[in-house]
């Protein structure tokens, strides 16, 4: 059985608490791997070598440090095949969409390699008499990352592009479900040229993450995950004096206003309800047609399009989505199934039971279109983080702005029009994240930022882009005068002003 290791010190770390956890193959259902669960003093050991290494990192210069960057960004291309066929291997998406997991982080890395730029501070020259005031970033020292199962390489590349960058050492805790991608970024990273200890991966469940958590050298800890695992890294981290950024779960609307391009609206749809299983948080699983017109149209022009879309196992290339991640969550895909049905809503296409043949063992939930819901049901409420999707008709736009704005999650939303005034007045009045007008899944580039609202995130400060940059330093200001040794004749007891 092949075994994933930590990535401690360059290389690999040892046992940690003797747990493991299995990694599965979801196309076949077989289990392929195991992971090593890390406890407390596996982490001290990783803390112990970023401690060493940090200092000299942080002093390095800034173009010297975005070279490592540059390094990095050639090699993940070099080997972008092999990391998405690993990565569709054990997370079961498709190898062309882990392409894109791969290329999204990446692109945060690119944003990383112009850290000399993006670091300059602030300068004012004679903000008083012989006074100048000046602002510089400096890094925290120890940052953490805690990451989902659904883009291993995505998310753990915008956390420690930038914290790195920045000068930080960082230590990453990816998902124990997929984490031998993580495991080969740290290498390729190492091969960059980063010191060894820079960049390390812990592997584990709560028990490391609590370790994480309560671990006094690590001053700013970035997770992303479900919702209540978010609001308790969050409590607990910011109880312990750390600075904490904790991205949860999501139930993207896509609201389709009656004079949207239908066609157009039914291809994004599919490709954002379905994709990868459904299985990401900017997914779009509850379209929201406004008037029973546009509603009933919009039905029947899904009911053949859901209809027309291949499952199939993560490597066959002609497949438009692959298996869910475990099963456990298969099965739990199914049950926000049959609560749906035992809510009133009406079950158009049904995914569950579904089996790919040559393949029964897989975890596979065929494509599901639910009609009717309502608010009031449990099944929209949550996330059912599956290929399922939500018809929620509305009966004009006032009821479709509120619906999002209402929601527990706010990470992302989109409006179908080709009303520009709707349009610009959803955006503005919706209160949600994250918004797309004619894009079903609005992922800001890199040189914007990330972050959904309310139950999608915890904390102030977005991910990638400056504003990521923001999270992983801090500022400091400093006012200087060189006095010419003459005294200015000013009253010290009295507050200074600049006059
Ligand atoms: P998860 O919350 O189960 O796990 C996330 C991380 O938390 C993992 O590293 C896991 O090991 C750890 N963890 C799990 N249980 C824990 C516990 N009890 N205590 C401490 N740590 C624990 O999430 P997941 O299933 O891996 O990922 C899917 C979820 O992530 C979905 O809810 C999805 O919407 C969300 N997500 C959100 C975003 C975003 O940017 N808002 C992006 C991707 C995924």
């Amino acid at each position: 059985m092949r075994q994933v290791d930590h990535f401690i010190s360059g290389g690999a770390g040892g046992a940690g608490s003797g747990r493991t956890h299995k990694i599965w193959n979801p196309s076949t259902g077989e289990v392929q791997a195991e992971v090593p669960l890390g406890d407390a003093a596996l982490l001290d050991r990783a803390i112990a070598k970023a401690k060493e290494v940090q200092p000299e990192w942080a002093a390095t210069n800034p173009q010297r440090r975005a070279r490592v960057m540059f390094e990095f960004k050639r090699l993940v291309e070099a080997h972008k095949q092999e990391l998405a066929e690993l990565l569709s291997s054990e997370h079961g998406k498709v190898v062309d969409d882990a392409h894109g997991d791969v290329q999204r982080g990446l692109e945060v890395i690119e944003y990383a390699c112009g850290i000399p730029q993006a670091l300059k501070g602030e300068y004012t020259n004679g903000a008083g008499p012989g006074i100048d005031v000046y602002s510089m970033r400096q890094p925290l020292g120890i940052g953490a990352g805690i990451t989902p199962f659904n883009f291993p390489a995505m998310i753990p590349m915008w956390m420690f592009g930038m914290a790195i960058a920045a000068g930080n050492a960082f230590i990453l805790k990816p998902s124990e479900r997929d984490p031998s991608v993580p495991v080969r970024l740290a290498e390729l990273f190492l091969e960059a040229g980063a010191p060894e200890g820079l960049l390390q991966v812990v592997h584990g469940d709560k028990e490391m993450v609590d370790a994480i958590l309560d671990h006094r050298d690590i001053a700013a800890i970035s997770f992303v995950g479900s919702s209540d695992i978010a609001q308790y890294i969050y409590s607990r981290g910011v109880d312990n004096g750390k600075r904490v950024q904790a991205f949860g779960g999501a139930k993207n609307h896509g609201i389709v206003m009656p004079d949207a391009d239908l066609d157009q609206v039914v291809n994004d749809l599919a490709g954002a309800a379905f994709g990868s299983a459904g299985e990401r948080c900017m997914a779009l699983p509850v379209v929201v047609p406004v008037g029973e017109d546009t509603a009933d149209k919009l039905r029947e022009k899904l009911i053949p399009a859901i209809n027309a879309l291949r499952v199939g196992v993560s490597n066959d290339p002609e497949a438009h989505y692959g298996p869910v991640v475990t099963p456990e969550h298969k099965a739990r895909v199914e049950g926000w199934i049959d609560t749906a049905e035992k809510e009133g809503a009406e079950v158009v296409i049904d995914g569950r039971g579904f089996t790919l043949q040559g393949h029964e063992d897989g975890f596979f939930v065929g494509p599901t279109l639910l009609d009717r819901v309502t608010t009031d049901m449990e099944s929209y409420k949550e996330e059912i983080f599956g290929p399922v999707l939500q018809i929620v008709r509305a009966k004009d736009f006032e009821e479709a702005v509120r619906l999002p704005s209402e929601h527990q999650y706010g990470n992302g939303v989109a409006i179908f029009t080709r009303n520009g005034h709707a349009a610009r007045e959803f955006a503005h009045r919706v209160n949600v994240g994250m918004v797309g007008i004619n894009v079903p899944i609005p992922v800001p580039v890199s040189y914007h930022s990330f972050g959904g609202w309310k139950r999608s995130g915890f904390g102030d400060i977005d991910q990638y882009g400056q504003e990521g940059l923001r999270f992983w330093t801090k500022t400091k200001k400093v006012t200087q005068r060189w006095p010419d040794g003459g005294g200015d004749g000013s009253n010290a007891f009295v507050i200074p002003t600049m006059g």
